[in-house]
């Protein structure tokens, strides 16, 4: 009898227990997407349609994309072979940074093994750079971004009302003038598709002696001239000090990246623990990346189609009266309110309908928010939007539902 492995097993019970009676259990579902029939997939040998994927322009799925991995899978082998501080730089690794500095105007880019750990690497070495430093951070940041920014030996947090520069200027107000000060945020917020404020917090980040670290990780690829982001197309991004995406989303890969001042990027290569202790992205999968960046960085017509798409699904949803929240970008919420509730809306699109689209919960979302978060992409056939609105009819509880259609 071993007492802290049976009052841990104890926890585990209990706590999964609290999470099934709250309707918050996570079950994965099982979907094996179709490259050339995206977004259709299989689930459970038949067909569905999923509105719930991040691969936003559906690149992950894109001949050249496929092609680029092939070839670089057959020229180099499947694995890096060790972190890039030990085992070297693949020159695709190399070839990436290059672009993905110039998508944003900057310097210098840094690839990560993801979005997330970019975040957290980022920040936290940035925090940690010079004593004392404060850093402001918007309420609806993403985990990743929070992850970088806790607990960490003299770092203060605070955390500013969501888009409410009001509040951040209040925040900044607060603290001594000569302190260093972080301004982290988004550009698209993931969850309600709002966007950020970003000019007037680069107005704030001037006034008070601040740096902004700018997540890009829901916009890049997707807005802008070159798919740089929200901060391209609003003509804001060489006023930031820090771009982070990801180019798992919008470029439908894997991997993450941070874009700024060469200096900035060369310091945060030099110290990044989530970076120099892990092994580098395989070079098939860098390969991918790349050849996708190239390609959106051309297609504009692209990034048309997905926008056209969520005017045409919003305007659709709102004919038929189906509420949703007022997201003004190619994320569509729509609100169920409760999670058991959501759960089950969920689980009656799969069974009756075909159609996957995830439940969030909280605490993704705060508990009375939860929702269905759709996505529109290139593939999604008018038909399948019509389809979509008609289940959607028949099982979202009549609260959901503003008007009768
Ligand atoms: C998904 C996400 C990330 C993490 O990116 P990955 O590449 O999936 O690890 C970071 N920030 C935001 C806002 C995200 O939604």
């Amino acid at each position: 009898m071993n007492a802290t492995r049976s009052r841990f097993l104890d926890h585990c019970r209990q706590g999964l227990d609290t999470l099934r009676a709250e309707g918050r259990y996570r079950e994965f579902a099982r979907l094996e997407r179709e490259a050339d029939r995206f977004p259709v997939y299989r689930h459970e040998g038949r067909d569905v349609i999923v509105w719930s994927s991040n691969d936003y322009l559906g690149m992950g799925r894109h001949p050249s994309v496929i092609a680029a991995g092939q070839e670089a899978l057959a020229a180099h082998g499947a694995g890096a072979g060790g972190t890039r501080n030990i085992s070297g730089t693949s020159p695709l690794i190399a070839a990436l940074e290059e672009e993905l500095a110039t998508l944003h105007g900057m310097e210098a880019a840094l690839l990560f093994g993801s979005g997330y750990v970019a975040n957290q690497a980022a920040i936290s070495t940035i925090l940690t750079s010079l004593p004392g430093f404060h850093v402001f951070s918007d309420a609806k940041n993403h985990a990743s971004m929070i992850a970088g920014m806790r607990g960490l030996p003299g770092v203060t947090r605070h955390i500013f009302r969501h888009n409410d520069v009001a509040h951040l200027e209040a925040l900044l107000a607060s603290v001594p003038a000569d302190a260093p000060k972080l301004i982290a945020f988004e550009s698209v917020y993931s969850m309600d598709g709002d966007v950020a404020p970003i000019g007037a917090i680069c107005d704030l980040a001037e006034r008070f002696g601040a740096m902004t670290y700018l997540d890009e990780v829901h916009a890049v690829g997707l807005y802008g001239e070159t798919g740089g982001g929200i901060s391209e197309r609003d003509g804001l991004a060489h006023r930031l000090d820090l771009i982070e995406g990801t180019l798992a989303k919008g470029f439908g890969v894997v991997g993450g990246y941070v874009a700024a001042r060469a200096e900035v990027v060369d310091h945060i290569r030099s110290n990044a623990s989530g970076l120099i202790f892990t092994t580098a992205l395989p070079p098939a999968t860098v390969a991918s990346a790349l050849a996708s960046v190239r390609h959106v960085k051309g297609d504009g017509a692209l990034r048309g189609r997905l926008a056209a798409q969520a005017r045409l699904l919003k305007a659709k949803l709102d004919a038929a009266g189906i509420a949703r929240l007022p997201s003004e970008s190619h994320i569509v919420p729509v609100l169920v309110g409760e999670a058991e509730a959501c759960r089950a809306v969920a689980r009656r699109l799969l069974a009756e309908f075909a159609i996957y689209a995830t439940p969030i919960n909280y605490p993704t979302v705060p508990r009375g928010g939860e929702r269905l978060r759709l996505c529109a992409t290139p593939f999604h056939a008018e038909a399948m939007m019509d389809a979509l609105v008609v289940a959607l009819r028949s099982v979202l509880p009549r609260a959901a539902l503003s008007r009768a259609a």
